[in-house]
């Protein structure tokens, strides 16, 4: 059996682009556009040439994401991919190897960009089903300090993880394994793609979360609703480091506070908001729960993404996306019986509501015929 994607995750035809507007999308918090007040920012944006450093937009947003996670330095990039690629980049030479968990974003979405450009091996290492690594499982990941083994340089962390459905490591569980990552002579790189959903989750500052990690990417372009662009946080030198970096891999842009200016309402105003998203995607678990054929632990979605699994319903996911495609519903299919809706300030309540209805009568048709 072949494993194509569900329609609405096929890059889009463009003779046949359905309106948004018309579907509940919870493939990701990817899709989010910008709000009418990003809209009117972005066209007042002050602009300069930000590859010579003098686009003030741009200045302002890497000043106030500096400050907000208390590190020295931050540096505006196009994607999350980039952003990551950078840091692995920095913190590691060729030949080396990077840990990291077996679901994670880096070790499954991006192309094997370690691989491919930064010269490195992932090591991905399975954690438990919340996809949060345990000090001992990293330790024992660890090559050898012997001249004939592969070198490990760098730790990547997820939080939230995405693909084990939002889960949030505990702060403490951050400061130990960087602690005990530098007594080693490792860094360690957070994925923070949604770190502040993960704040939001543990009512804490993403200052506090992130003090001991070496750098930070997150992205301005997911829940928190800015139409483009990711950052990355980290000391003076490594942010000097990485802009070499940014260059090097086609990441430098000119007049882009025209695109920052959304970033910087998206950085101080969205995470206001994301509870929000965190108790849409609560009730969407608690209504799936209660679709026979349908199997998710509610208790286990503390943020924003709801996975699910669809194996007793006598679809697979890609043929459950499809038929939910087909009534306005847009899903992710996640692995061959799982899919993943990811609530955002797109969707509300209503939507969330209609969701489910949707979703039991796809189940229940399906469990008509079979009958
Ligand atoms: C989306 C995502 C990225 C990459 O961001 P892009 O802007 O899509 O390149 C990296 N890590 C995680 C965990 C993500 O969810």
């Amino acid at each position: 059996m072949t494993y194509t994607v569900a329609k609405g995750n096929q890059l889009t035809d463009p003779d046949h682009v359905t309106p948004a507007d018309n579907a509940v999308d919870l493939r990701s918090d990817t899709v989010t556009r910008p709000s009418e007040e990003m809209r009117r920012a972005m066209a007042a944006a002050e602009v300069g040439d930000d590859v010579y450093g003098e686009d003030p937009t741009v200045n302002q947003l890497q000043k106030r994401a500096a400050e907000i996670f208390g590190k020295e330095a931050a540096l505006y990039v196009p994607t999350g991919c980039m952003g990551n690629l950078i840091c692995i980049k920095v913190w590691t030479h060729h030949g080396n190897e990077v840990i990291c968990e077996d679901r994670s974003h880096v070790n499954l979405y991006e192309l094997a960009s370690m691989s491919a450009i930064a010269g490195c091996m992932p090591r991905a290492v399975r954690g438990g089903a919340d996809g949060i690594l345990t000090w001992g499982q990293i330790e024992a990941s660890i090559r050898p300090k012997i001249y004939y083994d592969s070198q490990t340089a760098l730790v990547c962390l997820e939080n939230t993880s995405n693909m084990a459905g939002g889960t949030v490591y505990p702060t403490e569980r951050v400061d130990e394994i960087s602690d005990r990552a530098h007594a080693l002579g490792l860094k360690v790189h957070l994925d923070g793609a949604r770190i502040f959903n993960a704040a939001a989750a543990l009512n804490d500052n993403v200052a506090n979360m992130t003090k001991k990690v070496d750098s930070v990417m997150f992205c301005l372009s997911k829940g928190l609703g800015a139409p483009i662009g990711s950052m990355i946080v980290g000391s003076k030198e490594f942010i000097e480091r990485a802009r070499v970096y940014r260059k090097m891999f086609g990441g430098g842009m000119r007049q882009v506070g025209v695109v920052a200016a959304a970033g910087l309402l998206a950085l101080e105003k969205s995470p206001l908001r994301l509870h929000e998203d965190h108790e849409n995607a609560r009730h969407l678990a608690l209504g799936i729960a209660q679709i026979p054929g349908l199997k998710i632990d509610p208790a286990s979605v503390k943020t924003n993404i709801v996975i699910f699994d669809c194996a007793a319903t006598g679809m697979n996911a890609v043929e459950l996306c499809d038929a939910l495609y087909e009534r306005g519903i847009w899903a992710q299919d996640t692995a061959f019986y799982s899919v993943r809706m990811v609530t955002h300030w797109n969707v509300g309540r209503a939507g969330i509501e209609r969701a489910l209805q949707e979703l039991k009568t796809v189940v229940q048709r399906k469990k008509g015929q079979v009958a």
